[in-house]
């Protein structure tokens, strides 16, 4: 790849050729080489022709606000080339090369997102999505899908499991870059303080006066009605699990079951019969609100 030989080109001697994806990889275990330990030049005699800068051009930071991701992707060429291209763009990186690490990872890094790929050692990239969705603290952490082209019939499962978004391989690590971005720009929108109010369509939802209006006319919703769809508003394209839904709009310590959930969206379509096609029911997760 042209990433690959650049690298090559400009870090390394003729004489002393090691593969660039050797190169990132022990960048990324022993950190900048400004002070290398003893220990580690023995063991690893190409550090000593390595320049102390790593990075092919300065950091540019846009959009990436020093954001952690995680990238799981067992290929290591793959893992190599996704976490040069995210730390060039001012990302910080933890990585991990099985189901298993990637899931101990997320609860230790606390990435702000996952790059995730399908087919994995141990668990899938599907299982990893659907139990990451599940538990509430990971409920709505962005992910995106690393597919084959042959697995698109899987890409379908994993956007409906709680993916945010997915790219096919082989994919340009520019493009991968640029759609992280947008995913965190999309999830990082708020509404605007003054003005606290959603629109969906011809609904819109005036949180001040706690009031929800279609074509004008005022629909009255019940307080958890209100909280429900307040949610699904906040997070359009996003899937809500039954336990968020229920933590966030019950209170943790209710002590209710997940059905509940079930009977408010139902009512909820019933009032706004202009939303009951765009309030999509996930496969054995949850809610989502389609995105306009
Ligand atoms: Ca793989």
């Amino acid at each position: 790849m042209p990433v690959c030989a650049q690298i090559t080109a400009t870090h390394l001697t003729s004489e002393q050729p090691a593969p660039s994806t050797q190169l990132a990889s022990i960048d990324r275990l022993h950190g900048p080489l400004t002070d290398p330990h003893p220990a580690h030049l023995a063991l690893l005699p190409v550090l000593t022709v390595c320049p102390p800068a790593r990075r092919l051009a300065p950091p540019t930071m846009s959009g990436s606000g020093h954001k952690k991701i995680l990238i799981v992707e067992d290929e290591q060429d793959i893992l190599d080339l996704i976490t040069l291209y995210l730390e060039k763009e001012g990302f910080r990186t933890v990585s991990a090369k099985t189901g298993t690490e990637g899931l101990r990872q997320v609860k230790q890094e606390k990435p702000d997102l996952v790059v995730l790929d399908l087919m994995l050692p141990e668990i899938d990239g599907l299982e990893i999505c659907k139990r990451l969705r599940a538990a509430p603290d990971t409920a709505l952490l962005p992910i995106i899908m690393l597919t084959a082209k042959a697995e698109e019939s899987d890409t379908v499962i994993g956007l409906a499991l709680g993916a945010d978004d997915y790219v096919t391989k082989p994919f340009s690590p520019k493009a991968l870059v640029a759609r992280i971005k947008a995913l965190l720009r999309r999830l990082e929108r708020k509404p605007d303080e003054n003005l606290p109010q959603y629109s969906y369509g011809n609904l819109v939802m005036d949180l001040a006066r706690h009031e929800v209006r279609v074509q004008k006319k005022e629909i009255p919703l019940t307080a958890k009605e209100f909280g429900l769809l307040e949610q699904l508003l906040r997070n359009p394209g996003r899937v809500l699990t039954r336990e968020i839904l229920l933590s966030t709009i019950w209170g943790y310590d209710y002590y209710g079951t997940t059905r509940t959930v079930d009977v408010h969206v139902r009512r909820l379509k019933q009032k706004l019969p202009s939303l009951s096609e765009a309030i999509m029911s996930v496969k054995s997760l949850g809610y989502k609100l389609k995105e306009l």
